[in-house]
């Protein structure tokens, strides 16, 4: 089969390589296609520590071609998608039940082969039936996931003023479950252009261009639209000097959550007197390991949009213009098809 192969940071080929053996408890998905996420352009540069040599993607759907022995609950010719993060079951946060937290997590397209290929084998418990929605919403259900495990960190209160720096694919879906949640007003800052645009459509109450040349400029209008600063504010961008602008913007008591995937090495400094006087709490939010069926749900019953957030569809052996045009940040979400 067709795969992308990374033999080292940056170095990776479109090759052929054997399709995978499955374990009696896997099963062979056949790729249709495979979302191009933050993720895989840090693995591209060697970050998250990869486990070479290494096929990336995991943002998949496919068809189940091949169902090991002893999987049960599966058919094959059915549309599928998997979950991708893997708990170690032994470690001393897996003993407590903090699955997410494991010190020997595994991820697909990190540390285990992903779909950036013709096949992916799986292990059967991570896989999940697709009925309703199309290929190319289907690679929005692991990072709506991870939304919905944004959604069970942040824990909000009904009838909060939410404000959301960043309007990528996953900022697009968590202003959707944020409107569902209970956010009674939201704000989203993000630079001029179609993914404001399009945030605007799906869940905004309004939005606030963000000024890189000149922040003042949107400070000026976050503190017009309110006043008084938000309840929540959640930094979606990776941007350290937006992380410290949604310090400055959140209430007294407010919560903070850091959400956006960031350099390694990046720093932000804070004022922890500030912290201490507004008694404000800052939270992360990583990946997710147990949202895949609410993820769904909010998908497949139309709840949750993300048709129009998939604006590219590229063939596997263009790998490299998907990159170029992620890294030039072309277009929100783009799909990779085999
Ligand atoms: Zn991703
Ligand atoms: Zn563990």
């Amino acid at each position: 089969m067709k795969a992308i192969v990374y033999d080292a940071p940056r170095k990776f080929e479109f090759r052929d390589i054997p399709v995978p053996k499955i374990q009696p408890n896997e099963i062979l998905l056949r790729v249709h296609a495979c979302g191009l996420c933050g993720t895989d352009l840090h693995v591209h540069e060697g970050e998250f520590g990869p486990r070479f040599p290494l096929t990336p993607g995991h943002e998949f759907s496919g068809e189940i071609v091949e169902l090991g022995s002893e999987v049960t609950g599966l058919k094959q010719g059915q549309r599928a998608t998997a979950s991708t993060t893997m708990a170690c079951g032994k470690c001393f946060y897996c003993k407590r039940g903090d699955f997410l937290e494991c010190e020997n997590l595994d991820g697909i397209g990190v540390e285990i082969n992903g779909a950036f290929a013709e096949y992916i084998k799986l292990r059967a418990d991570l896989v999940f039936p697709i009925e309703k929605l199309s290929t190319r919403e289907s690679v929005m259900v692991e990072p709506t996931a991870c939304a919905v495990h944004g959604m069970q960190t942040l824990a909000m209160k009904p009838a909060s003023r939410v404000l959301l720096f960043g309007a990528g694919p996953t900022g697009q879906v968590l202003a959707q479950l944020l409107k569902l949640n209970g956010a009674s007003h939201l704000t989203v800052a993000a630079p001029a252009g179609p993914k404001l645009d399009l945030i605007a459509r799906l869940a905004a109450d309004e939005v606030v261009p963000i000024n890189r040349k000149d922040p003042e400029v949107h400070r000026r209008g976050l503190q017009e639209v309110s006043a008084n600063g938000f309840d929540y504010v959640i930094e979606a961008t990776g941007s350290t000097d937006l992380l410290q602008d949604a310090i400055r913007f959140t209430r007294r008591r407010g919560t903070i959550m850091v959400y956006a995937v960031y350099p390694d090495r990046a720093i932000a400094r804070i004022t922890p007197a500030d912290i201490m006087r507004r008694e404000l709490t800052i939270k992360g939010s990583f990946a997710q390991i147990d949202c895949f069926p609410r993820a769904l749900d909010y998908l497949e019953s139309g709840k949750v949009k993300v048709d129009e957030i998939v604006t590219h569809e590229v063939p596997l052996r263009d790998y490299q213009k998907a990159l170029d045009l992620a890294f030039a940040r072309e277009g929100i979400k783009i799909a990779i098809t085999p």
